[in-house]
């Protein structure tokens, strides 16, 4: 799912602003919304656009709201997301574009060493503050290697926050050992696919161990009622999220019934325009897949260089988005026509408003 809960199937009417449908999008360049998964990446050719002259450099780390530098040189705010070849999942939702494979034990060793390479090179950044967001394909926690490098990567102080997408399928234990004051969850429920009950028992042992995080639903109707319970059943300080599903347009009515459970459901309800906008990501915010590729987000399919060779770094620049729309949160969110720094200042990677 985009972000946890992909919203697959089929395309997605978008809106420019708020006159009609104007676009249509598949679902194959359109991020869903996974627990498990990121945003459907849109490996399409789409050229990248000039550096921005519309100003306003975006700075400033993801994970904190803290400004930074937002260029090359030392000591910067750097947001990474990373996705490495993990696409495998324990669970089978309908409206799930990815996580159809088994990856076979060659292809979890290289998931691992992918991981591995990626840690290791984040604990090396020490001259640098990271704020670091995993977008798996597939659901990453049930594999020891992503709750071993979580733990390891949140107790390194040149880390201001590790967050990850996540079903919240495994048991939150592991957690206990981690820096809690750097690791954040952002966690999907998935009707059908587990108990309500657990997912809510499990909610309620992250809030006993103090973890951060938020919680979400994908916004299709036959969820609504499953929504409406974890709203009354989650805590107050748990911010619970609405991503509008792929292929579905909401009345405003519909959008309404999920306003009310989500107050900000309207940065989700509709596409973003963003063509020619300025956007922090290939500036302050890099994206990572398992051979080290940076792009400046998973939905821009042009190379800003590799991280390991360190040729990632000279590209950093001021960059206006070169796609239509962005209608994914991990996108979106590091849009600089849109507030959402602001909004969620201190917790734009774990999805939870400043004032939740
Ligand atoms: S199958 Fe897994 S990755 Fe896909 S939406 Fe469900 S939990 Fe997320
Ligand atoms: S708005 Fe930013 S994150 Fe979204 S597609 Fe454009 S460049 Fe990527």
């Amino acid at each position: 799912m985009t972000a946890a809960g992909h919203p697959g199937g089929g395309p997605r009417w978008v809106t420019i602003g708020s006159g009609p449908p104007a676009v249509e999008r598949s679902a194959a360049s359109a991020p869903g919304g996974c627990a498990g998964g990121g945003c459907a990446a849109p490996p399409t050719a789409a050229p990248d656009a000039p550096p921005s002259a519309t100003g306003a450099a975006g700075t400033g780390a993801a994970g904190t709201g803290a400004a930074g530098t937002g260029a090359a040189g030392t000591g910067m705010e750097l947001t990474v997301l990373y996705r490495g070849p993990l696409a495998s999942c324990d669970y089978d939702c309908p409206y799930c574009p990815f996580a159809k494979r088994r990856d076979s034990t060659d292809q979890l060793r290289a998931d691992r060493t992918a991981l591995e390479r990626f840690a290791d090179w984040a604990g090396q950044q020490t001259g640098d503050h990271l704020s670091l967001l995993f977008t798996p394909w597939g659901e990453g926690l049930v594999r020891s290697w992503y709750r071993r490098t979580l733990t390891e990567l949140s107790r390194l102080p040149h880390i201001r926050r590790v967050a990850i997408q996540t079903n919240l399928s495994c048991r939150p234990e592991w957690l206990a050992d981690a820096d809690l004051d750097t690791l954040a969850l952002w966690c999907t429920f998935h009707p059908g696919q587990t108990p309500y009950d657990r997912f809510v028992a499990k909610c309620r042992r992250l809030s006993e161990l103090g973890v951060r995080h938020s919680v979400g639903v994908v916004g299709l109707p036959e969820h609504l009622p499953d929504a409406r319970r974890l709203r009354a059943d989650l805590p107050d300080h748990v911010y619970l999220w609405i991503n509008a599903a792929e292929g579905h347009r909401y009345t405003d009515a519909e959008a309404e019934q999920w306003t009310e459970l989500d107050p900000l459901f309207r940065y989700s309800r509709h596409p973003h325009t963003s063509a020619g906008r300025p956007c922090r990501t290939g500036e302050s915010v890099i994206s990572v897949d398992g051979d080290g590729t940076v792009r400046r987000c998973h939905f821009v399919p042009e190379p800003l260089g590799n991280l390991y060779d360190g040729g990632y770094r000279a590209a950093l620049r001021p960059r206006a988005c070169p796609s239509a729309v962005c209608d994914c949160h991990i996108g979106y969110v590091h849009l600089e026509t849109l507030p959402l720094y602001d909004v969620f200042a201190g917790g734009v990677l774990e999805r939870i408003p400043a004032d939740w």
